[in-house]
């Protein structure tokens, strides 16, 4: 089994894209973006759309879709990244949330519109999102979270309720007791889309350079000199320009005066060898769905366009100082228990191989709730922090930002994430120790609430993990 190579995705491929020109010296921009994954992209090729005369510069410290861009679940979701309460507390209130949502939810067909004006060929699916319920405490928990969905006005358009029947007839997961199926979500391969989506900005007139690492954005003014815009500095010169926007999700620590911004969470995947058809025949998944399920240390899945299953997880969560992995990676345990979740869920693929193994990280701001920011005088701007829900967000949050620095106040530019802040993560040791404490009552929360344990030691056991989840959503503030 290959391990890291950045992920499967790019190896699917054929290997690592050719490499792009680094900075070839100092130079003058009207944008400058930092890193080239889906929300620098998006951002470079809405703004080249808006801007056709501007120079736009992309610049990536390896190549473009090295980070998660190029490693995740390809879940294209509407889901929220963030709490719905924490966005009400914005001047547009609930109101501004439902907004959010709605733009979410449409940003699932401009991905897809993009793809096919621009031949993305991502193996796009628009099959829905199931996420399913294994045991009684995760099914009285998606029952829960479905009623406060109706209460506030979403519909089964929205979100709708599967039987036990039901959700098995889409996808036959071991021990499913029921489902949630929201149909604005798609599957894609997600190094194809971000390769294509590099290209397509390119054609539009951005400029990405690669292996070029920025190693600290600042004003101009506080370079010394005065004048207008920001400076990313590289070792192969500063690009000074009149907007620079940090694109840098789970790397952001990197950067000096952003240690504690966004931390830096590690999700991992396994994908198997291609199944054969019989084993396809007993599990369905005709639609390709992307799944999930419902514990508190959750799984998530895709149907691959040929034929295999790729599979993910927190696994260790958090590396100490907020680093982040070597070429994806990951840890042999990590490995081991996602091959169980597989054989779980679903027995008929349990002896399939697994092929390939890695992981990335994800941008973690400490309230959970995404943010896409830009103010005028200093030129400066960044957006991420999607806990793990960000292929569809980036969009959003590249149109946003785009509309944002041209200047042209439109209905993004007025969304509840627009100018969010939330604090700053603590510093270590707490960090690392708050996270992995957090991890691992999740997991002994699950374990708990599991069927096999249920059946052990009765119902006593279940409500104590489900209490344990619980303390767990409220001490970390993560939204369910
Ligand atoms: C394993 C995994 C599975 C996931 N699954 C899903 C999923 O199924 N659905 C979903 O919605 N979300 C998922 N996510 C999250 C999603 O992939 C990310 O939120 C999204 O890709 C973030 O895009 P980005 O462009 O902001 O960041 P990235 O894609 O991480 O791009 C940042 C880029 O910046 C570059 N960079 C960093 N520092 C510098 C610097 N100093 N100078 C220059 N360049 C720099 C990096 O090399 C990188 O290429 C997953 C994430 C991971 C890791």
């Amino acid at each position: 089994m290959r391990n890291g190579e950045v992920s499967y995705w790019w190896q699917a491929l054929g290997g690592f894209p050719p490499r792009r020109a680094s900075l070839p010296g100092p130079l003058e921009a009207d944008v400058c973006i930092v890193g080239g994954g889906y929300t620098g992209l998006w951002t470079a090729y809405y703004l080249a759309g808006l801007r056709p005369q501007a120079r736009i510069v992309v610049l990536e410290a390896a190549f473009a879709g090295y980070g998660a861009s190029g490693r995740n679940g390809g879940w294209v979701t509407a889901e929220l990244p963030g709490s719905r309460a924490v966005y009400a507390r914005g001047p547009a209130g609930k109101a501004g949330v439902r907004a959010l949502e709605a733009e979410l939810r449409s940003t699932v067909g401009e991905v897809a519109r993009v793809c096919q004006a621009e031949s993305i060929d991502c193996d796009f699916a628009r099959g829905g999102r199931l996420s399913v319920a294994t045991s009684p405490a995760q099914l009285a928990r998606l029952r829960a979270g479905l009623a406060a969905l109706r209460e506030r006005g979403d519909g089964d358009d929205v979100y709708a309720f599967l039987s036990r029947d039901e959700t098995r007839e889409r996808i036959n997961v071991a021990g499913a007791l029921g489902g949630l199926y929201a149909p604005a979500s798609a599957r894609v391969q997600p190094a194809a889309l971000v390769a294509g989506l590099a290209a397509a900005a390119e054609r539009r007139g951005a400029e990405i350079y690669e292996a070029t690492a920025v190693t600290e954005i600042h004003p101009v003014g506080a370079g010394g000199a005065g004048g207008v815009g920001a400076v990313a500095r590289t070792a192969f010169g500063d690009v000074r320009a009149r907007s620079v926007l940090r694109c840098t999700e789970g790397f952001t620590a990197r950067l000096p005066g952003s240690r504690r911004a966004l931390l830096p969470m590690n999700s991992s995947m396994v994908v198997t060898e291609p199944l054969p058809p019989a084993v396809w025949k007993e599990i369905g998944w005709d639609s390709c769905e992307t799944l999930s399920d419902e514990a508190h240390a959750y799984m998530y899945a895709q149907r691959t366009a040929d034929g295999r299953i790729a599979i993910g997880g927190r696994g260790v969560p958090y590396r100490f100082g907020s680093a982040v992995d070597h070429l994806g990676v990951t840890q042999p345990s990590t490995v081991a228990a996602l091959g169980a979740v597989l054989a779980r869920m679903f027995p008929a693929a349990a002896g399939a191989p697994l092929e390939h193994a890695w992981c990335g990280v994800l941008g973690v701001p400490r309230d959970w709730c995404a943010s896409v920011s830009y103010d005028p005088p200093s030129g400066l701007g960044w957006a991420g922090g999607y806990t793990g829900h960000g292929v569809a967000a980036a969009n959003l949050a590249g149109r946003t930002l785009a509309d944002l620095v041209a200047g042209e106040p439109s209905p993004l530019t007025s969304l509840p994430w627009v100018g969010h802040r939330g604090r700053a993560w603590e510093p270590e040791p707490a960090r690392w120790a708050g996270v992995h404490g957090l991890y691992a009552l999740y997991r002994l929360a699950d374990r708990l609430e599991s069927a096999s344990a249920a059946e052990r030691g009765g119902q006593a056991r279940v409500l104590v993990g489900e209490a344990l989840g619980r303390v767990g959503d409220v001490v970390s503030g993560i939204p369910h």
